[in-house]
């Protein structure tokens, strides 16, 4: 009964960010984001299949996926190997091989597009921002962690941006970045791995909204 009410007063608030966000996306820009979201997806059942929290990414330059990732925060005991820190650092080390110098990494990164089953955390969108990503879209919200509109904003260029100013991060760019793509399939897997009560599951911060109590009305 809880479950269903959490379940339901989630699945609002994903249509809110939907029908707000989504305003000015064109079908075929939609069917493109789509397609990049359900490999997203796929990625996060593979951290599901992994007992990991169920995220996953792509990252996507010139209508290509040149690197995926998925939580493994659970198998590399280390709670900073989020979804995107991994398809961010296949990518590194892709081009170091090619002996890319700092700057060619910069162009690079400035036209790629990261699609991720949910929002950033604060620590990846900074990370994004510093790295100067062109454009992310994500899925559901992180009510907790969330650094693209739930807690903090660190997707909004340095001028929009007084926190940034004050914490001295001046290298940040910002990026463009929209939420409440496939939101409802991200929100039904991490629903799904934390129903089964996986015993190496750490706590559930990040997909807050599936455990919060539902607000009485
Ligand atoms: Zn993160």
């Amino acid at each position: 009964m809880l479950a269903t009410l959490v379940v339901s007063s989630l699945i609002d608030s994903l249509i809110v960010i939907r029908s707000t966000e989504m305003d000015g996306v064109s079908e075929s820009d939609l069917e493109n984001i789509n397609k990049f979201m359900e490999l997203a997806l796929h990625q996060a059942k593979c951290a599901f299949d992994n007992l990991e929290v169920p995220i996953g990414c792509v990252l996507v330059e010139d209508g290509e996926v040149i690197a995926t990732g998925f939580n493994r925060t659970s198998e590399t005991r280390n709670a900073t190997r989020h979804a995107e820190m991994e398809a961010i650092d296949t990518l590194l080390e892709k081009w170091q091989k090619c002996s890319l110098s700092k700057s060619q990494v910069a162009q690079k990164f400035s036209n790629c597009i990261l699609y991720v089953t949910c929002e950033p955390c604060i620590m990846c969108a900074m990370a994004l921002s510093i790295l100067g990503i062109r454009e992310v879209f994500f899925g559901c919200a992180n009510d907790k962690f969330g650094g693209c509109g739930s807690i903090l904003s660190l997707h909004k260029s340095e001028t929009d941006n007084k926190c940034r100013q004050v914490d001295g991060a001046s290298q940040s760019k910002g990026f463009k970045c929209m939420g409440g793509y496939m939101a409802d399939e991200a929100v039904s897997l991490l629903r799904s791995f934390y129903e089964q009560g996986n015993p190496n599951a750490p706590k559930p911060h990040r997909p807050v909204r599936v455990l919060q109590a539902p607000q009485k009305s």
